[in-house]
């Protein structure tokens, strides 16, 4: 299966901690690491502090949804993240952003991720990836860019795993 993630970090080193956790997908059990983005530097939204250090990876897996969304949790803890309170500023976030063209909703997973199509952090760095992907049930990511135009974000350095 295909699938796409969502990476975002602002505390402490957010770039070393990026790479790490790219680093860490690429050892998730039944699991190939694809391509990996740029980094970007992005405005915090609806968060505080630093600016935040994105990326998005592609995977190949045949573990379900379910179980790699446990794999997601389980390399945030190991990176020390904290939720002290809705969108406070955390170490590392893994988003499973696409899972094949599948539309899951549980009480644990909304893929694809709801907000997805409202971010530049993660529409940049998945069209780098997939320049025709399409969001199930939403429709071409391209088509979302024009009105994220508004949010600064910048790239900030080659991911040199590009397909
Ligand atoms: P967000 O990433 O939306 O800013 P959080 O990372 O704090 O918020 O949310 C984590 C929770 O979101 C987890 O409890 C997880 O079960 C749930 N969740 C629902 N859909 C997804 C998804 N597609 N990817 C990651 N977590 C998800
Ligand atoms: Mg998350």
């Amino acid at each position: 299966m295909q699938v796409f993630i969502g990476i975002g970090a602002n505390l402490g080193d957010a770039k070393a901690t990026v790479g790490k956790a790219i680093a860490a997908l690429a050892q998730v059990p039944d699991t190939t690491l694809v391509a990996q983005s740029a980094l970007f530097g992005s405005a915090p939204i609806d968060s505080s502090g630093d600016d935040y250090v994105n990326a998005v990876a592609e995977l190949d897996t045949s573990l379900s949804a379910t179980t790699l969304l446990l794999h997601l949790q389980a390399i945030e803890l190991a990176h020390g993240r904290e939720r002290p309170y809705r969108n406070a500023p955390r170490t590392l976030d893994l988003d499973l952003l696409l899972y094949g063209a599948q539309e899951i909703h549980t009480a644990d997973l909304q893929v694809p991720h709801p907000r997805m199509t409202e971010r530049a952090f993660v529409l940049l760095p998945l069209l780098q990836l997939a320049a025709d992907i399409s969001i199930p049930g939403k429709g071409h990511a391209q088509d979302f860019v024009a009105a994220v135009a508004g949010q600064r974000i910048q790239e900030l350095a080659c991911g040199c795993l590009r397909k």
